[in-house]
């Protein structure tokens, strides 16, 4: 991955320039910052960047352009990437479950807030963590459905023994807190109702107040045609929520979108390799590169086709297999993609809204994968 000085007005005119060949990333700048400004004004708490749905460094230099200061990071390498790009932010290492020696580094770096989901995972904190100005957040989990794929499956408490947790943080001497992910791609907001809810339940039940609850990532992208999700939305409705279940002991709320913030920046052009018998489209990226999400959460269905002359192509949409590079059978998009009839050898699929676990889960297997990322002004058209 290179990044060059050009900045390009908008995919068509880098298709028609430089007719790439390998996978292109494009973003756009002021796209994220515009994001991150309605995030900053519309999100009634603290917001806070999940740094793996894409570390790039502009992307972390543009949040912090646009006023982004707090950062949640779940690895050593996350925490010393964002001390050195924003050196003041604050740090939420909300992996709940760390390494002796990841905790150590955590520590020597200044992480101040720490979430957890277990009881042997919260006594090690307790051990290795000096407890001053010190905030752990139990991650509780409900069995609600919204979102693209259940996060559930691998953290969070139950709200019984979220409770317990929350008290022997308090009483361990840290500053008691609760946080949740409803899931990515939460595009049914009643999901955020139910967790903040039961935040509220787990307070009562330990007798514990929680100083900040934190609504997680989850927040979605434009993925389908149509209109975009309406994050305004899903602000009123937590803020609303948030004191309908807490009255006065609202905690002070935090967020840590990922791919709301940073999903639509990106747009990604790929090329049609072969059409096979005019049937299977074989592209030159597909789950084992930029589209790996695709298989788990579905596909994007807002995808324009352009001639290598930058045309679009706009005739009839039929259904069509579509298949990645590698020679791996499960390198193949669900379903079928409405793509126009008149599609050709040489064409160029652009997948909009791919800003997120895009080029952080790229991978070079069977020799593929080389992506590259360039700047454009716009990415429409
Ligand atoms: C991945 C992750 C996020 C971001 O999730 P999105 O669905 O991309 O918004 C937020 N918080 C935690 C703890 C995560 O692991």
């Amino acid at each position: 991955m290179g990044l060059s000085k050009t900045i390009w007005a908008q995919p068509s005119e880098i298709i028609r320039t430089k007719q790439p060949d390998h996978p292109v990333l494009v973003f756009a700048p002021t796209v994220l910052q515009a994001t991150a400004r309605r995030f900053l004004k519309g999100f009634p708490g603290i917001v806070t960047y999940a740094v793996k749905s894409n570390p790039d460094e502009m992307v972390i230099e543009n949040l912090v352009a646009a006023g982004v200061k707090g950062f949640d990071v779940a690895s050593p390498f996350e925490i010393d990437l964002i001390r050195r790009l924003a050196p003041g932010a604050a740090l939420h290492y909300h992996n709940p479950v760390r390494g002796r020696d990841e905790i150590a580094h955590a520590v020597k770096a200044g992480v101040k807030t720490w979430s957890v989901d277990s009881v042997s995972e919260l006594e090690k904190l307790i051990e290795l963590v000096p407890t001053e100005n010190c905030e752990i957040s139990v991650r509780y989990k409900l069995p609600v459905s919204g979102a693209a794929y259940n996060f559930g499956a691998k953290f969070g408490a139950t709200v019984e023994l979220a409770a317990a947790l929350l008290k022997r943080a308090a009483e361990a001497g840290f500053i008691p807190s609760l946080t949740f992910h409803p899931g990515t791609q939460c595009t049914d907001p009643m999901a955020w109702d139910a967790y903040i809810r039961a935040a509220a339940t787990i307070c009562a039940e330990a007798g514990v107040q929680a100083h900040r609850l934190n609504v997680g990532g989850g927040f979605p992208n434009h993925r389908q045609q149509g209109p975009a999700p309406v994050l305004e939305e899903i602000f009123a409705l937590i803020d609303r929520v948030a004191t309908e279940a807490f009255g006065a002991n609202r905690p002070i709320l935090v967020c840590e979108p990922g791919r709301g913030l940073v999903g639509d920046a990106f747009t990604h052009i790929t090329r049609v390799k072969a059409l096979r018998d005019d049937t299977h489209v074989f592209l030159n990226d597909g789950v084992y590169g930029g589209l790996t999400e695709l298989p788990m959460i579905g596909n994007i269905d807002r995808i324009e086709v352009y001639s290598p002359e930058g045309i679009r192509r706009d005739g009839e949409a039929i259904g069509r297999i579509v298949f990645g590079p590698t020679c791996d059978s499960v390198d193949r998009l669900p379903g079928e993609l409405m793509l126009p009839a008149d599609l050709a050898e040489g064409d160029f699929l652009v997948f909009q809204g791919m800003g997120a676990y895009s080029s952080a889960t790229n991978t070079r297997f069977n020799g593929f994968g080389q992506m590259e990322i360039v700047t454009a002004l716009s990415l429409k058209g």
